[in-house]
Formats: C-alpha cells, sequence, structure tokens
C-alpha cells in the first residue's frame, strides 16, 4: 500500500495535492477522513500522562488528526520545520505574541498591518502586559535598524501589508533582526506561500490567516504559524493546550481540502489581479492603483526579488468621486461582492479608509477612502466588464 511522504524534492503543486494525505489504514480509503471526536482512548496505565502535553492523541485541544495532516501540508509547503495551526488567523498572530513575548520586551511592526495586529501590540499586550511596541515604516529597513533596542525580542512585518499593499525587505530585515538578537515573523497572508516563503528568505515565522487564499472558498477559518520546533513547542503548550485556540476537526478537514488547488488558483489570482490593475491604471476617473506587481508600485522592485511567479490578487485603488459616489459605484456591482475578507474564489469590495485612526500611518493618496479589491477567479473580462458598467452607471467617465 503507498505510504510515503512527498519531501521537497517533490514540487509545490505535487506536495499540495499529497503531503498530508494518505490511505486510511482502517478503510482503505484513498483520503483521510474527519476525525470528529474529541477525545482519544488512554493507555492501560495514565498515570504518567501529562495532560498538558501537545501533538499526541490524547484531547482535541491538545492536537487531533485533521489538524495534524493540515500542519504537515504547511509546512511543506512554506519550507519550514514545524507548523501549529488554530483557529483563525488572528489566534495565531495572538498565539505567536503570547508565546514569544514576555513583560518588559520590545517588538518592532509595521505600520501597515492587520488591525487586530495594532490592537494586540499597540494596546493590550502594551497596556496589559508591559510589552513595549514602536511602529515603524518597514518599507525601509533603515527604519527598522534605527527602532531596534537592547531588548527587541521579536519584528513583525505584513508584506504586501493590508490594506495598502507596501512591499517590506523580508531578507534585508531578517539579517537585521538577527545581528541584534531578535526574531522576525512575517505575515504571509496576501501572497501564500505559492508565491512567497519567508522562511527560505531568513524569517523565524511565517503567519498565515488560512481563511483567505490557502483555504479560498470562503468557507471556513484557520490560522496557521510556521518555523522551528524549538519555538512551536512552546507556542502549542501555551497557545493552543492553555489558550485554548484550536481549530476545529472539520475546518481543518476543509482547507486541507481547499488548499489542494491552491496553485491553480493563484495562478489565476495572479494574471487576473495584473490585468485589472493594468486596465485600472488606465482609467482617468481612477486616483491611484496600488499593486506590487506593477512598475510604478514604490516596492515594485524588492516585490520582485522576493515574490514569484506573481504577486498575489489584492490590489487597492482611489476614486475620483465624493462619498455616495462611492457607495453608487459599489451598489451597481453585479460580478463583484461588497464584502469584507479576501483570497476567496470571488471577487471581493471593501471601502475603506475614510474612518481609519491609523490613516496617519498610510501613504498620502490612501487618506481620502479607497477600495481594497481581492480580484477573484472569475473570467477577468467579467470582473473588468463589472467595475466599467458601474463606473458608467456612477457617471465617474462624464466628469
Ligand atoms: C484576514 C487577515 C488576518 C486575520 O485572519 P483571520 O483568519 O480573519 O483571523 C491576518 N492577517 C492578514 C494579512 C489578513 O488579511
Amino acid at each position: 500500500m503507498k505510504t510515503h511522504t512527498f519531501g521537497p524534492e517533490y514540487g509545490f503543486a505535487t506536495r499540495a495535492v499529497h503531503t498530508g494525505n494518505d490511505i486510511d489504514q482502517d478503510s482503505g480509503a484513498i483520503k483521510r477522513p474527519i476525525t470528529l471526536a474529541n477525545s482519544y482512548a488512554l493507555p492501560y496505565d495514565p498515570t504518567d500522562m501529562n495532560w498538558s502535553s501537545a501533538g499526541g492523541n490524547l484531547y482535541t485541544r491538545n492536537g487531533g488528526t485533521n489538524q495534524k495532516y493540515l500542519q504537515e501540508r504547511l509546512a511543506s509547503l512554506e519550507g519550514g520545520e514545524d507548523c501549529v495551526v488554530l483557529g483563525s488567523g488572528v489566534a495565531a498572530l495572538s498565539g505567536l505574541f503570547f508565546a514569544m513575548l514576555n513583560q518588559g520586551d520590545h517588538v518592532i511592526f509595521s505600520s501597515v498591518t492587520y488591525i487586530a495586529v495594532y490592537r494586540l501590540l499597540n494596546e493590550l499586550f502594551n497596556n496589559k502586559f508591559g510589552v513595549e511596541t514602536t511602529i515603524v515604516d518597514t518599507s525601509d529597513p533603515a527604519n527598522v535598524e534605527a527602532a531596534i533596542r537592547p531588548n527587541t525580542k521579536l519584528i513583525h512585518i505584513e508584506t504586501p501589508g493590508n490594506p495598502t499593499l507596501t512591499i517590506s525587505d523580508i531578507a534585508a530585515i531578517a539579517e537585521i533582526a538577527h545581528r541584534h538578537g531578535a526574531l522576525l515573523s512575517v505575515d504571509n497572508t496576501f501572497a501564500s506561500p505559492f508565491n512567497q516563503r519567508p522562511i527560505e528568505l531568513g524569517a523565524d515565522f511565517t503567519i498565515e490567516s488560512l481563511t483567505k487564499y490557502i483555504n479560498g472558498h470562503g468557507d471556513a477559518m484557520g490560522g496557521a504559524i510556521i518555523g522551528r520546533t524549538e519555538h512551536l513547542d512552546k507556542i502549542r503548550a501555551q497557545s493552543q493546550v492553555n489558550l485554548g485556540g484550536i481549530i476545529s476537526p472539520f475546518n481543518a478537514w476543509l482547507i486541507t481540502r481547499g488548499s489542494v488547488t491552491l496553485p491553480l488558483r493563484m495562478r489565476q489570482h495572479n494574471e487576473n489581479a495584473r490585468k485589472v490593475a493594468q486596465w485600472l491604471e488606465a482609467q482617468p476617473c481612477v486616483s491611484f492603483v496600488a499593486y506590487p506587481g506593477l512598475e510604478s508600485h514604490k516596492g515594485h522592485e524588492v516585490a520582485k526579488k522576493q515574490m514569484s511567479p506573481g504577486f498575489g490578487g489584492v490590489l487597492s485603488f482611489g476614486l475620483k468621486a465624493d462619498h455616495d459616489t462611492h457607495n453608487r459605484f459599489v451598489s451597481y456591482l453585479n460580478v463583484i461582492t461588497s464584502a469584507v475578507s479576501l483570497g476567496h474564489d470571488e471577487s471581493l469590495i471593501v471601502f475603506l479608509g475614510e474612518n481609519d485612526e491609523r490613516q496617519y500611518l498610510y501613504p498620502e493618496e490612501f487618506h481620502n477612502g479607497f477600495f481594497r479589491f481581492s480580484v477573484g477567479i472569475e473570467d477577468v473580462e467579467d470582473i473588468i466588464g463589472d467595475l466599467k458598467q458601474a463606473m458608467e452607471k456612477a457617471g465617474l467617465y462624464d466628469q
């Protein structure tokens, strides 16, 4: 019977199909089953069991089989030694920060990140636990170097950053972190491991919101931390078993299933987003387009160095329009859905920025409201056609 693991000698797409899957020894089924039971049989003499241990089959909060299969696949796709999967991307972020930071430690993080990073580090960890924080524009590595203190423990960046698509140089920042005895974590959600693998570029941790591209179908939440076992054992013990941020077996199974087509979907996202970005850039009613694949993007050269074969499916753009015209434009869209989240099969658009308290941290062109657009895998002619007819109806070609 075929039972072997698929290591790095195999290509990305082969590993996305096979790693973490195997023949079920009980039934011979060629897909591993979902194990919904939350408890596992104890040995004859359980007195020596460590009830807080992670990994073995004991109780699903300590680790379940579907979580384990997904972890095998993600560690492989990200090029990391080990992986912990939790219940959401934010559970992965807070789980990393909770296990790795102590009172009195200092953290540097990007001025452009997912909102929960700002809340966690700048408000909660800071005020509750006495963790020092500095927010810097990490698109220039010199700003990171200048912010280092003797107690800097962790640097956390997001590239491309949500929602401005700001690019930071992973290899350069990893070098700075390690020279000063700090660790680097990179939120890779916008790129996905198909386009960018931070650990191969020197990062210590990669964070993924599995809710986005890796699941890809908009029907499950999950998060992953990829890194070295010495660190992940700590995260498993503190943040999985004791904080309890576990993923449900069903969601782990859904995400494992969704991730099979990650390479196919990402190829289409990359291509559609590039074409949509180019089209938007040519429209007179569009004030700016931020997409790292465009030559006009400030971070294009760094993005080309660390992202391949493409630049992902998310872009941001501005319209030369007043407040109400933005809303009317969205109301005329038929193919593109107005909703938060990104990385789904369908195109999703959200109007942001007018009331964002972090606006002062964003580049100037983002200050009057903008759209974050997650370009889906529909026919690109239909996506562009939908934007065009909504712009026409909203009167954006008449000004
Ligand atoms: C969505 C997102 C997260 C949070 O993930 P959830 O699964 O929603 O908790 C973290 N980082 C980035 C870049 C995201 O886009």
